[in-house]
């Protein structure tokens, strides 16, 4: 009726959680991301675990030791923190706040105990699992690295187990049948795009 359209609704500032069962390549498709979509802002988070080879600190984590950790706890400069198979892992919040005021998307890359804090404490977080294309696929992801003892293999299995049951928790699910897929998929969510099939 002769009215201006108003403007549409500036897009909201997106923070995309990656989580998912233990061995299911999250962080193979998060150095993917990095590689193709360098423009995507990723959340380096800070750990007691030591640097694998190839490992950067400020690249694939702040590496800190038990001390400085307890700090950051202390401190409250991690927005969700949690323990992993005997060392800690937390998400910066300053970074992640300041990202998302300055309007752009934030993708984290964590385990689910993290993503479930996070869920708590930020309401406008969007919730991705990564899931193994088979349970079969799985194990043989989880027992194809080859460097840990029977025990403990059997005890991620058990594990990854309980945490595949987490999946009705979360806003979508994303099938890891190729790492480029798996992008390319997570990219549009973040986008708000909805052109793939594969999500919830
Ligand atoms: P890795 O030691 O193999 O790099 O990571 C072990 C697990 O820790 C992975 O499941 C990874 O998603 C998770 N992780 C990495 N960074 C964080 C973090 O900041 N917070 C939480 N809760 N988990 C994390």
């Amino acid at each position: 009726s002769g009215g201006t359209t108003p403007a549409p609704p500036a897009r909201q500032p997106r923070l995309t959680v990656l989580s998912g069962p233990s061995g299911v390549g999250k962080s193979t498709v998060v150095a993917h991301m990095r590689k193709v979509h360098p423009e995507v802002w990723l959340s380096v988070s800070a750990t007691t675990r030591k640097p694998r080879p190839g490992e950067r600190h400020g690249v694939q984590y702040f590496f800190v030791d038990d001390e400085e950790f307890d700090k950051l706890v202390a401190n409250g400069e991690l927005l969700e923190w949690a323990e992993f198979a005997g060392n800690r892992y937390g998400t910066p919040r300053k970074a992640v706040l300041d990202r998302l005021d300055s309007g752009e998307p934030v993708l984290l890359e964590i385990d689910l105990q993290g993503a479930r804090q996070v869920r708590e404490s930020m309401a406008e977080a969007h919730l991705v699992f990564l899931a193994p294309p088979s349970w079969d696929e799985l194990v043989r992801r989880l027992t194809g690295r080859g460097t840990e003892a029977p025990e403990v293999i059997e005890r991620r299995l058990e594990v990854a187990r309980v945490e595949l049951a987490a999946e009705k928790e979360f806003d979508a699910t994303l099938v890891n049948t190729s790492v480029e897929d798996v992008s390319r998929e997570l990219l549009a969510l973040m986008l708000n795009r909805s052109e793939e099939p594969n999500t919830g």
